[in-house]
């Protein structure tokens, strides 16, 4: 069973509950996701395009930047697609759950640079190696290129003389951690979302 988030945005809408005013879905550019954020402009949530028109239609939230060569069309209104907007009322958000551990997530954390030798990770590694009891987690895993995960294999870093210049862990529980590896941020939404991660 699925079990739903509560809803931050505490809006409780989704596109056609508000009669009348849902876009038809023709019109709404197919996989668009817009950055929402806070009326303090906090990172909160990543939004369909969809939303994002009745958050804006209902006026619960504004477009803080539009997106490109994108807009939405009724009959007779066109409103510039958002690819950052910001909700009019402020939301506290209570609790976030801890980020789950994940290769990608490591990948983005990590910059995709490998933590050994700068150079472009396309793999994780496991800092002290699974075979010697090192756990699957945030703490012990970081981004890592094939010829120094191989090179490595089942040893430890002391052992190699290599050296790590961070300490790896789990990234920040407020939104904008959340978000950043949640889901492959756009381009547009790096302003906002460095200032929370
Ligand atoms: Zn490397």
């Amino acid at each position: 069973m699925k079990h739903r988030q509560p809803d931050p945005i505490g809006a409780g809408l989704e596109p056609g509950e508000a009669p009348g005013i849902a876009p038809h879905p023709s019109v709404v550019p197919k996989g668009s996701r817009v950055l929402l954020l806070n009326a303090t402009f906090e990172p909160l949530a990543v939004v369909t395009a969809k939303r994002a028109v009745v958050l804006m239609l209902t006026g619960k939230a504004e477009c803080v930047e539009a997106a490109l060569d994108e807009a939405f069309h009724s009959e007779n209104l066109t409103i510039p697609a958002p690819s950052v907007m910001r909700l009019s009322r402020y939301v506290r958000v209570p609790y976030r759950r801890a980020v789950p551990m994940t290769r990608a997530g490591v990948l983005r954390r990590d910059g995709r640079r490998c933590a050994y030798c700068s150079k472009r990770a396309d793999t994780i590694d496991h800092v002290v190696p699974r075979s010697r009891g090192g756990q699957h987690s945030w703490e012990n895993c970081v981004a890592a290129c094939r010829a120094c995960n191989s090179k490595k294999a089942d040893r430890l870093i002391e052992e190699l003389g290599w050296m790590l210049d961070f300490t790896p862990g789990a990234p920040s529980r407020t939104a904008g951690g959340v978000l950043v590896l949640a889901v492959e941020p756009l381009p547009a939404w790096e302003p906002w979302l460095g200032a929370a991660a």
